[in-house]
């Protein structure tokens, strides 16, 4: 099977180019043919004129749901959302029915993604208090690393004793990646608020529970172990201006990533998205919104996730104590992102660094994250027209809702490739057999 994609700028390793591209049997086989030299007898010829192509986004944080949560999601509805968003590759979290923290657990994800992932798969594995013996048999090419949570979220996966702290840090060969948000002061918060303000305070003051000082704090201590152990860390969903200043611009051993949420969201929102916008860590201020947006510019920010965690709008019922953290987000990340190209904070490159190279080169994932020839061909085509509206009918994600209903993208995605078979296409999904296993450090 071959595809030429004819006419379209292509950005991939820091350049923007427009040229032919071609694929063959789920390669890259040309990415800058010549006009005079185009092959007559392919199969499929795409003309995308006034389309950009980037390579397929790799999420490196989503909660899929599945197993044991599958109300909410799985991966056959999640992986439809994740083409339709031009995501082609996705890293899924421990925190599931049962936690994704022994190797069967894990075993049993990889078969559920096999038949029902539709685009590109891996799983981190989940550290506890006392599993770090687990690691050593690990398969460092088939998962991106460990998912630590330093703060207890959705799914209770809380690991809070120093001696386990110190146990995984030093212990860890792959990525420890992080949740931060202390929950000695988290809990002391919402003690707190329930005093003043009654057993299930309003959504305004998960901020405040769920405060920046619990962040900083923590984020604080995994940068200190990291560098103590030697670890590779990468701490997920940073949502505060102080904890930037602990990042170095493009260092490679501690990075950190922001996520949708904070990027696209501030306090004001929780007056008319309210709970839908609830998430832990929780959307702050519009001046750390900005400093964020800042710092996915400057390289304290090496990677742009989603943190794609969807809830029934059942769930997201009540205030601080009762609705459940989380929302949809990748169906819409990187029209999200490129709304912040064409407000000026991040060029189109830069934009594929975050969401598609850095994500590749911090996890070492094998042959995918750019356009190059010999690579799989995971590609993304997108173009800017007339606005459209987001809204609730549109999501695929099993939860039916998005936090962005209403709000308007002049950027679409046209068709998403992913190992050379498109999945989406004319706003509907097409071939549904297309994902593979990740392959890492080969
Ligand atoms: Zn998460």
């Amino acid at each position: 099977m071959t595809t030429l994609i004819k006419n379209v700028t292509v950005v991939s390793d820091g350049k923007s180019l427009k040229t032919n591209v071609l694929i063959e049997d789920g390669f890259f086989v040309n990415v800058d043919a010549d006009n005079e030299a185009l092959p007559s007898d392919v199969d499929e010829t795409l003309d995308a004129e006034g389309c950009f192509l980037l390579p397929g986004i790799i999420d490196d944080h989503v909660h899929f749901r599945q197993p044991g949560l599958t109300q909410k999601a799985d991966m056959a509805s999640e992986s439809r959302a994740a083409a339709a968003g031009g995501v082609t590759t996705f890293f899924d979290m421990p925190n599931t029915v049962p936690q994704t923290t022994s190797l069967e657990a894990l075993e049993e994800k990889f078969a559920i993604a096999a038949t029902d992932s539709i685009v590109n798969y891996s799983f981190f594995f989940g550290a506890t208090n006392d599993n770090a013996d687990l690691f050593a048999r690990l398969d460092p090419h088939r998962i991106p690393g460990i998912k630590l949570f330093m703060g207890a979220s959705t799914g209770n996966m809380l690991v809070d004793r120093r001696q386990s702290l110190d146990r995984i840090f030093s212990t860890a060969t792959m990525p420890v990646m992080t949740h931060c948000e202390d929950t000695a002061m988290m809990n002391a918060n919402m003690a707190e608020a329930k005093r003043l303000y009654g057993d299930d305070p309003d959504v305004t003051h998960h901020p405040d529970i769920r405060s920046r000082e619990a962040c900083i704090e923590c984020t604080r201590l995994a940068v200190e172990l990291a560098r103590q152990h030697h670890t590779r860390l990468h701490v997920a969903h940073i949502s505060t201006k102080e904890e930037l200043q602990l990042f170095e611009p493009h260092d490679d051993n501690i990075t950190a990533e922001a996520v949708i949420a904070h990027l696209m969201f501030s306090a004001e929102d929780y007056i008319t998205k309210g709970t839908r916008i609830k998430c832990n860590p929780a959307v702050k201020t519009a001046d750390d919104r900005e400093a964020l947006r800042q710092a996915i510019a400057d390289g304290r920010i090496s990677v742009i996730g989603t943190d794609h965690a969807p809830h029934l709008l059942a769930d997201k019922h009540g205030g601080c104590a009762k609705a459940a953290s989380g929302m949809p987000s990748i169906q819409y990340s990187l029209c999200s992102m490129l709304e912040l190209v064409d407000k000026g904070y991040i060029s189109m490159t830069r934009l594929v660094e975050l969401m598609c190279h850095n994500p590749a080169r911090i996890f070492g994932v094998s042959r995918r994250g750019y356009i190059r020839p010999g690579y799989k061909a995971d590609c993304v085509l997108v173009r800017k027209g007339t606005p459209w509206t987001v809204t609730d009918g549109d999501v695929l994600s099993k939860c039916g809702w998005t936090p962005l209903t209403g709000h308007q993208f002049s950027w679409r995605v046209e068709r998403t490739i992913c190992n050379g078979k498109t999945i989406y296409a004319d706003g509907k999904i097409q071939d549904t057999t297309a994902g593979e296993a990740v392959r890492f450090r080969e």
